[in-house]
């Protein structure tokens, strides 16, 4: 098939470079031109395992081509997938206009008939049916009668396993209104789907309910794990063996229940804020969905908290710091707790020094000259009066632990994720600090 995909972010350029590994055409559109320069050279714009191979095989065979052009991409597919961003207004609604400026491209552009449009974006419930709206005046102001449907197709990659993700989809959503679109997007998935992996068919609104109300659920998940460690550190219980034998109950399961220093990235809050927005739209109180979010905040603020009460005066005091994108594998920095912790250590005069693997080039953008950036996990341990830890990337679980007493100038560390053992830490003559530790 012939598909053209708005937006070469995580999720287009995923959705993009994976279904072109599959045989189709694909024409990936970013009004980026930094970012399309990039991919027109066969380089990923940002860190996602396993995409680079795939972007270069598909250029080099021809199915894989990129643009800056809208218009271009909107005669060019028969699928044409909004991928754009939809960040939260300070109001926590979803910023819609990336969506509804394609959609108007699309309605400008098109000629020819039985186009699918497929909103792969996350978007609030009744987006679709306004999507439509929009493409259908676009058409009759040019006088023209066109037939096209409007379909969505939230996705659930996760960042750092995307490629996977998305190649063996624990199942595909589709929310489709007209039966011969849905016949092409069952042909379309069927390369995912025809082994098990299921497929499931509804009307638009629910499609586009499933997405918020699964990342709303996670996201519950987390903060619910979180506040129990937090009245675990109160009670003198140990959340790792809480959480474990809680885990081990097939109801319940392993999945999402760690303890941390609160979700990040840039799915989980602004979905969460997204639901609670339209609920109160609709005049329903959202009561356990904003607690979701207010535990959240509250979990970063407890741990910047602890990291001051037990490293003394903050004021002139250097933090190393060991991670700083929202998840490992990944170079994403939106909404990092890491990014919250740190002002708060920096507005009490701090000084940072950071490692990440692969976010430094991100953090540069967040934090700028605010802070200082190690290229290598040790040297940024050198003279600094303890360690935090925000990310769990391998390399951090077990370190060369002698050489961090000697580099630290007192052995002093403040575990965001829970990777060490309290009582190991203790007996190598740690300081520790955990979250909802013993
Ligand atoms: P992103 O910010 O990484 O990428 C969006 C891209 O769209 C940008 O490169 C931007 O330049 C481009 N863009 C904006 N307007 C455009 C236009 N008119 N034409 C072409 N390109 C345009 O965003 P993302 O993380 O890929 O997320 C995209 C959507 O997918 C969001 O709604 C998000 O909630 C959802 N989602 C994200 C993830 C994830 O893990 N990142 C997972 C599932 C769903």
């Amino acid at each position: 098939m012939k598909i053209s995909i708005f937006g070469t972010g995580y999720v287009g350029l995923v959705t993009g470079a994976c279904f072109a590994e599959l045989g189709n055409h694909v024409l990936c559109c970013d009004i980026d031109p930094e970012k399309i320069a990039k991919l027109k050279k066969g380089e990923v714009p940002f860190y996602e395992p396993g995409l680079a191979e795939i972007v270069e095989r598909n250029i080099r065979e021809q199915r894989l081509l990129f643009s800056t052009s809208p218009e271009e991409a909107a005669s060019y597919g028969e699928l044409l997938f909004i991928a754009v961003g939809t960040p939260s207004k300070t109001d926590g609604e979803a910023d819609l206009q990336y969506v509804y400026n394609v959609a108007e491209t699309i309605g400008n552009v098109i000629t020819e008939n039985d186009r699918i449009v497929v909103t792969k974006s996350t978007v609030p419930i009744g987006t679709s049916d306004e999507v439509k709206k929009i493409i259908q005046d676009a058409i009759t102001k040019r006088n023209a009668r066109i037939n096209f449907a409007v379909v969505n197709n939230p996705e659930f990659l996760r960042e750092g396993k995307a490629v996977e993700d998305f190649m063996v989809p624990d199942r595909v959503v589709v929310g489709v209104e007209e039966s011969w679109a849905k016949e092409i997007l069952t042909t379309l998935y069927a390369p995912l789907t025809k082994n098990g992996h299921p497929i499931f068919f509804m009307d638009t609104r629910s499609s586009e309910m499933t997405k918020y109300a699964s990342n709303t659920l996670i996201a519950a998940r987390i903060s619910l794990i979180n506040e129990i460690a937090q009245i675990c550190e109160l009670v003198g219980a140990d959340i790792e063996s809480v959480r474990a034998a809680m885990g081990a109950d097939k109801r319940i399961g392993s999945q999402y229940l760690y303890p941390g220093v609160g979700y990040g990235g840039s799915c989980f809050p602004k979905d969460v804020q997204a639901l609670a927005f339209l609920a109160k739209k609709n005049n329903h109180p959202a009561t356990l969905v904003e607690a979701i979010e207010t535990v959240n905040e509250a979990q970063k603020k407890a741990f910047a908290s602890k990291i001051i009460k037990n490293i003394g005066a903050v004021s002139g005091k250097t933090v190393a710091v060991w991670g700083l994108s929202f998840k490992p594998k990944t170079d994403d920095m939106r909404s990092a707790p890491s990014v919250d912790v740190i002002n708060i250590l920096i507005a009490q005069g701090a000084k940072i020094t950071a490692y990440d693997p692969v976010a430094i080039q991100a953090a540069q953008k967040v934090f700028g000259g605010k802070i200082s950036y190690a290229t290598e996990m040790y040297d940024a341990l050198k003279g600094a009066d303890c360690l935090v830890v925000f990310t769990e990337w391998s390399q951090f679980k077990e370190p060369d632990f002698e050489n961090m007493k000697k580099l630290l100038k007192q052995p002093l560390v403040f575990d965001g994720r829970n990777i060490y053992d309290p009582e190991r830490m203790k007996e190598l003559g740690f300081v520790y600090y955990g979250i909802g530790r013993k």
